[in-house]
């Protein structure tokens, strides 16, 4: 591959700020291309970088046998890849091209990678109970909840989202007692269906959760025996031992707004991942990208959507290669249950193709074409719906689609076809 400033060309520098899923992914993908310059990625965190999902799930439930890491410090140093953790980047100048490390180290950049991602939506009301009180965005959070959960201590779970229900899931795998405490109308809102809403409350009711609905906190304190007290508008208290809140993200984009890129929730990249600035890149939660197919652009935080696009500005870093983003799709595990989202959620009817062991795959339609689609404990057919979704495949034969006994696989092949 031939490349822009190579290094035959008196030796490139490429920067990857951010060490998440999208910035680790990218940079290791520049080397698989066949980048030969200089590689330099900074993540803030001291941890090298790790997938997120476990967090919520494994990492509280099953420490012991959690795998988080995504490459070991042995496979930068193979590859070149120079690593700084634990140090965050303070200063990014654009027309100079540096960035400048809390450490006071300045490096210069040909091409730079932003993949600063997201942290979770401080909640300050809770944030000053001081002790006690846990958001689950990094690997530091999630050690620091698992020490404290164990059989019979009160959780309190504020925010009925992803995060919010999938601890609650895994305190109760553990024996705690929860209450998940939503200020909205239903479960997941933001990335589920209605009718998902309402099996995920199912679920957690069965398995003992109390639910809160339509509960707007405004006030936060301890009762005399130290235990935490939340209060709602509408005069409803909740006492526990523990908080854990999970209220949506706060986009990691100072730096580029600092740097005078154009942001608007998240940072505007076209369909090579190219910010406002030539040869500066953005990937993952804190991208929003365009969609060369529509030219609208979207911002999706899903750890497939940091894969697709830290692989994929790879790419265009090198090549110029445009892309468009991943169809969205999502995974969360409760209670044993495996349930994946794929497309849009809002949708004219959901067909259900299930079978007697409860699997099923649901078809989201509109105007007569799959726009989306759910696995429920059926992830091996997740891949044909995706192709489904993607192709916005019209729903054709019903029945055939329906029917559990056929292979999904190839009636996908066929409806895509004609889409
Ligand atoms: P979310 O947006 O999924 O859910 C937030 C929930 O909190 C919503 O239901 C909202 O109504 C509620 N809420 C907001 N303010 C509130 C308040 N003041 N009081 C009570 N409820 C309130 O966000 P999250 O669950 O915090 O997840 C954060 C991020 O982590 C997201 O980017 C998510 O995609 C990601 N994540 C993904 C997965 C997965 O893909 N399986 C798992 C965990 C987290």
């Amino acid at each position: 591959m031939v490349m822009e400033n190579s290094p035959a060309s008196g030796g490139a520098c490429f920067v990857v700020v951010g060490g998440g899923q999208a910035g680790a992914v990218a940079a290791t993908t520049l080397r698989r291309l066949g980048f030969d310059g200089r590689l330099v990625l900074i993540g803030a965190e001291r941890h090298l970088p790790y997938e997120r999902p476990p967090l919520s799930k494994e990492v509280l439930v099953s420490p012991a046998s959690a795998k988080t890491t995504l490459f070991s410090a042995a496979d930068y140093a193979q590859q070149r890849i120079e690593c700084r953790f634990g140090v965050a980047v303070t200063a990014l100048d654009a027309l100079a091209r540096t960035v400048t490390l809390a450490d006071g180290e300045c490096i210069g950049f040909d091409k730079l990678l932003l993949a600063t991602g997201a942290q979770a939506r401080p909640y300050p009301l809770l944030d000053g109970l001081g002790e006690g009180v846990f958001a689950v965005r990094t690997l530091d959070d999630a050690e620091a909840l698992r020490a404290r959960l164990r059989a019979g201590v009160r959780l309190l779970v504020v925010g009925g989202g992803v995060i919010g229900l999938e601890v609650a899931a895994s305190a109760r795998g553990l024996g705690a007692e929860v209450c998940v405490i939503e200020r909205g109308t239903r479960l997941m809102n933001r990335a589920a269906p209605l009718h998902l809403s309402q099996a995920l409350l199912d679920l957690h009711l069965a398995h003992g959760v109390q639910v809160a609905f339509g509960a707007e906190l405004t006030w936060a304190g301890r009762d005399e025996a130290g235990a935490i007290v939340l209060e709602a508008a509408d005069g409803r208290r909740f006492e526990g031992d523990l908080v854990v809140y999970g209220i949506g993200v706060t986009l990691n984009d100072g730096l580029a707004r600092q740097a005078g890129l154009a942001v608007d929730d998240g940072i505007l990249t076209d369909a090579q991942g190219m910010t406002s600035v030539s040869g500066i890149y953005a990937a993952g939660d804190v991208a929003r990208q365009r969609d060369p197919r529509t030219g609208r652009h979207q911002r999706q935080e899903t750890w497939s959507n940091a894969q697709h696009q830290g692989e994929h500005v790879a790419r265009a870093m090198l090549d110029g290669s445009s892309f468009a983003p991943d169809l969205p799709w999502y995974w969360t595990d409760q209670y044993g249950h495996n349930i994946q989202v794929a497309g849009e959620v809002e949708v004219d009817r959901w067909l259900t193709r299930g079978d007697a062991a409860g699997r099923r795959t649901q078809f989201g339609v509109r105007d007569g074409r799959i726009v989306g689609a759910i696995t429920v404990d059926n992830g091996r057919e997740m891949r044909p719906a995706r192709q489904l979704v993607a192709a916005a495949a019209p729903l054709g034969d019903a029945d055939a689609l329906l029917d559990p006994t056929r292979d999904l696989r190839k009636l996908a092949t066929a409806l895509a076809a004609t889409a």
